[in-house]
């Protein structure tokens, strides 16, 4: 037997859902594959994403012990600096294996990535590169998107197209949790209570991806699949959802994570809705552009299950048109928000903040926008984050302005962490949290008001205590009785049915 043994590591979540579908396509070709998850601290101000030195430790341990040949990274920006000290860590130690890394951080930024003691940075799918390099039978010219070091020089390869192997030939991702480990302070083999435990909504929303890739191509994104959209069969989509209920007996709802979910035809998506329900029967959340939404797709889906639907706002008119490049309007956020209200669809709407080219303007168009919908709805607000390689952070740089960005993408994701950099108006973020459950003169009179007036500040603070304090109820629901949580959910669209 090949003594070839390849661990794929992910720092960033326990779904790890990449590592998942490349350990699986490994498998498929008869190669030994073991999955390792040594999770960063969750980040913030006081908290680097960076390894223990115990964990650190743990991993050097792990290889040693079940004599991994190959280390392979799933790369987030975030994620970067972990991984660099791991890998120089290791070398210290005098680890002999290769060590490759791919992922979303490897794709906008090859370079850097191949720091020392990289051997193998793969940009582009990984399936078939890292095949090639675990097997040796490929020379390394011919590897699609792989850059590595000759003599001195470093070589970059193009990307094939063959390398996009369409998602139905992909085998599903691995929950063979025998050889899937978490690296803390102890290396644990993973069981599905540990699984659970470390997992959003405690594990019991099975993470579906039924197409990769997205129309859109907004300027702040690091969307690494824009090219080459492909969507899976329905037959290979219930096939892979028939196991996930095998594997995770207690699902109670199944989020597909598709950035547009709405890409396909609409027979697709009648199709799709009438075999969930009949061959699945779970609920499930989807990500829309709301531009794509209709009244027929979204009725046709709520009526197989649908109960949740992510869609960006992100910003004002200027910002979305002049800044982000997207060719979203108020009015089509606002239009397919209408229709799933009076469906009873629960919807969760993103924004981004913390922009340095925000205006108070913006700001107070969007708390607009916001109250022109129907309550309650959910709102994730984004801290604006710069990565590099995108076509924002061009412009950021020109305009010499990275500096003002409040969140280092090298040291969090989506939430600031640098003290000094610009933040968006508490008044703003806690107004629209407030909107999202409140409407009224009360909240007319906030929106026309500014940071500076301390009656509408104190007003602001009180309605938002109210409402911090529903969402930490409804926040140990979800992870503790998501059945009662959804209960709840469904008589608030009831109610909301009846009043539109
Ligand atoms: S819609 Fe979402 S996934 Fe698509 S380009 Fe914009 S941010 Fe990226």
């Amino acid at each position: 037997m090949d003594k070839k043994i390849l661990a794929l590591c992910d720092m960033g979540s326990v779904r790890g859902i990449s590592v998942r579908y490349l350990s699986s396509f490994i498998k498929s070709k008869a190669c030994r594959v073991k999955l390792i998850f040594p999770l960063l601290p969750s980040r913030g101000f006081d908290s680097l994403p960076r390894l223990s030195d115990i964990q650190k430790q743990n991993v050097y341990n792990f290889l040693l012990e079940h004599e991994i040949s190959h280390l392979g990274f799933q790369l987030m920006t975030g994620s970067f600096k972990a991984f660099k000290d791991l890998v120089k860590y290791l070398r210290s130690k005098h680890w002999q294996g290769t060590i490759i890394a791919g992922g979303v951080h490897a794709f906008i930024c090859p370079e850097e990535t191949l720091c020392d003691g990289v051997d193998y940075v793969v940009v582009g799918p990984g399936e078939e590169s890292l095949l090639a390099i675990l097997k040796g039978d490929v020379s390394l010219n011919e590897i699609s998107g792989l850059w590595y070091r000759h003599e001195g020089v470093v070589i970059n390869n193009p990307i094939s197209n063959d390398a996009y192997i369409p998602l139905n030939e992909l085998p599903f991702p691995d929950y063979d949790f025998s050889d899937h480990y978490l690296i803390k302070d102890e290396i644990n083999v993973f069981t599905l209570k540990l699984f659970n435990k470390h997992n959003t909504w405690g594990g019991k929303q099975y993470y579906l991806t039924t197409s990769r890739g997205c129309p859109y191509r907004c300027t702040y994104c690091c969307n690494v699949n824009h090219k080459h959209i492909s969507r899976a069969s329905i037959d290979h989509i219930m096939l892979e959802l028939k196991q996930a209920k095998e594997i995770f007996p207690d699902l109670v709802g199944i989020n597909i994570e598709d950035d547009c979910f709405f890409l396909g035809s609409d027979e697709w998506t009648r199709d799709f809705s009438v075999r969930l329900k009949n061959e699945i029967n779970l609920p499930f959340i989807i990500r829309i552009i709301p531009r794509f939404a209709s009244k027929e797709r979204l009725e046709l889906l709520r009526d197989h299950g649908l109960k949740y639907v992510s869609l960006g706002l992100q910003g004002s008119e200027r910002l979305n048109r002049d800044i982000y490049l997207r060719k979203e309007t108020n009015k089509s956020v606002i239009d397919s928000c209408n229709i799933m209200a009076k469906l009873g669809i629960t919807y969760i709407i993103d924004i981004i903040l913390d922009n340095v080219y925000e205006t108070e303007d913006d700001l107070r168009e969007i708390a607009s926008t916001l109250n022109q919908l129907k309550r309650p709805f959910k709102l994730n607000l984004f801290s604006m984050t710069v990565f590099p390689g995108t076509k924002f952070y061009e412009k950021v740089v020109n305009d010499n302005l990275l500096d003002k960005f409040s969140t280092d993408p090298y040291e969090s994701v989506n939430l600031p962490s640098k003290k000094d950099g610009y933040k968006t108006p508490l008044y703003w973020k806690r107004l629209y949290d407030v909107i999202s459950i409140n409407s009224g003169r009360e909240i007319d009179k906030l929106i026309k008001s500014n940071p500076l007036d301390e009656h509408s500040v104190k007003l602001v603070d009180k309605l938002f205590n109210r409402f911090s304090f529903k969402m930490k109820c409804a926040q140990y629901l979800k992870q503790n009785h998501a059945y009662l949580f959804d209960l709840i959910l469904d008589l608030l669209s009831f109610l909301r049915k009846l009043r539109s």
